[in-house]
Parts: structure tokens; C-alpha cells; sequence
């Protein structure tokens, strides 16, 4: 018989809880004796692995970075992993000592963004056993998303504009590269369209940068510089796409099996 608490927890009362009305607690299951494996249990079907260089924004010997397949909600959502098939607990002393390193300079990329107030750095790994560390950029301002709500509301809010998107991403590509490694995201190219365009997609451009030509631009960029994606290769939309176990994800699966890297 199932356990449902009676009460909701006082998290839900929260500024940053995203979501009012009635709620109820779900009913909680009971433990299951052996769990299922996680995607790439073993390094079989790992995404990870299989992924090429160009699925990244930034990548070196030992590290890859990368980002969602589209603007979500939040300024800037990064995936740092090790090269290696290696769980958090698995990474030798080396590799232990390098992901201090790279935690500290992702953060310091993405929080010298525009308009980034801090920058979450989460590791779950309850999805895909392939280490991934989450960098979820908070907008500076917005108080109702601080704390630990905010992988929620990068669903919730309405996508960033792409061009400033990926103007962001080349910004961090560029900045991890003054360390190392090897740059692969572009700015975004520019296309010399009627400005008209603006109102067909619904984009803002950044108007604090004098040296973007935005009043001519398209508020959508041309993501030419995947060249090594493969149809296999599932899309990355959120956190919750990628940390849900494969039972829980099956519903919400995205059905196009294309993605548009940076
Ligand atoms: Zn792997």
C-alpha cells in the first residue's frame, strides 16, 4: 500500500516554487529491488561517447563542453564531460583535479555573460552514466528563479532569442579556449534580410552591443557548423530530457531525431 503524505512541504509556499493552485503529493512508490541501468551503463549505447566533436561548443584532450540543442529558458544551460566513459566517482586524480579546474572556469565564462546573475553547477547522473556536470545560468534580476527551482523554470520560461544565444555560446567557446582546447561554436552568421524577419520570429536582438548590425539581422541564425551529427544522435532539450530515467523520458521523448548544435 502505497504511502501519500498528507500535507505538501513548505518548499511549495516558496517565492521560487513555480507553480500554485491545489497540489497534491504523489502517491510514493515503493523501492524497487534492483534498479534499471542508465543510458550507457557500461559504455554500451553510450550518447556521450558516440557523439562527435562537432556536437560541442568547446572541446580538448580530456573535456567536451556542450549545449542544449536549442535556446531554452535560461541565458545559458552548458553539459560539461569528461572524454573518458568515467562516472564522478570513477575519474582518477587527474581527471579529479582538472574537473575543479574546469568547474571554476565554465562558471566564470558564463557568469561574465551579459545579464547573468550566478550560474547553478549541478551533477545528477540518475539519467546517463557518462559524467555530466549541469551549468544552468541564472538571469541577473529575476529572484523568483534563485535557488533550486531553477532547472524548472529553464523549462517554463519562454526561449531566449536564438542570435543571443548563440552569440553566448561562442562568448564561452571563445573564453575556455584562452586556456586550451579548441573553440566550435560560431557567432552567429548574419543574414541580410528585409527587417521584417523580427516579427516573424518573435526575437529581440541584443541592443547593447554597437558592434552587432541588429537592425538588419534575422532573428534566426543559421546552425551550419554542425557537420557531424548523426540521425542517431538524440536531441538535448532540457535537463529534464536528458536526467529522467529512460521509463519516466519515454513519453516526452522529442521526435526529431536532427539536432541543431551550435
Ligand atoms: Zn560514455
Amino acid at each position: 500500500m502505497p504511502h501519500t503524505p498528507s500535507s505538501v512541504p513548505e518548499f511549495t509556499k516558496w517565492p521560487s516554487f513555480p507553480f500554485e493552485g491545489d497540489i497534491r503529493v504523489k502517491p510514493i512508490d515503493d523501492p524497487v529491488e534492483v534498479e534499471p541501468s542508465r543510458k550507457g551503463e557500461g559504455s554500451a549505447d553510450c550518447v556521450a561517447c558516440a557523439a562527435p566533436d562537432e556536437a560541442y561548443i568547446w572541446v580538448s584532450d580530456r573535456w567536451r563542453v556542450r549545449a542544449m540543442d536549442q535556446p531554452s529558458g535560461l541565458p545559458m544551460v552548458l553539459i560539461l564531460e569528461s572524454r573518458s566513459h568515467l562516472d564522478l566517482g570513477d575519474l582518477p586524480n587527474l581527471l579529479a583535479a582538472e574537473l575543479g579546474v574546469m568547474t571554476v572556469r565554465l562558471e566564470r565564462a558564463i557568469r561574465s555573460l551579459d545579464g547573468v546573475a550566478r550560474v547553478h553547477v549541478n551533477r545528477w547522473g540518475d539519467g546517463s552514466a557518462h559524467l555530466h556536470m549541469w551549468f544552468l545560468a541564472r538571469p541577473y534580476g529575476r529572484l523568483q528563479l534563485r535557488g533550486t527551482f531553477l532547472s524548472l523554470w529553464d523549462a517554463i520560461l519562454p526561449p531566449i532569442p536564438e542570435m543571443q544565444w548563440r552569440e553566448n555560446l561562442a562568448l564561452v567557446a571563445a573564453w575556455l579556449a584562452e586556456f586550451g582546447g579548441r573553440p566550435l561554436a560560431e557567432p552567429p552568421h548574419i543574414q541580410w534580410q528585409a527587417p521584417s524577419s523580427f516579427a516573424a520570429t518573435g526575437n529581440t536582438p541584443a541592443d547593447d552591443d554597437p558592434g552587432t548590425l541588429t537592425g538588419s539581422v534575422t532573428g534566426t541564425a543559421t546552425g551550419t557548423a554542425n557537420g557531424g551529427a548523426t540521425p542517431t544522435e538524440p536531441t538535448i532539450s532540457s535537463v529534464a530530457a536528458l536526467e529522467e530515467p529512460d521509463d519516466e523520458a519515454a513519453a516526452t521523448e522529442p521526435t526529431d531525431p536532427t539536432p541543431t548544435q551550435a
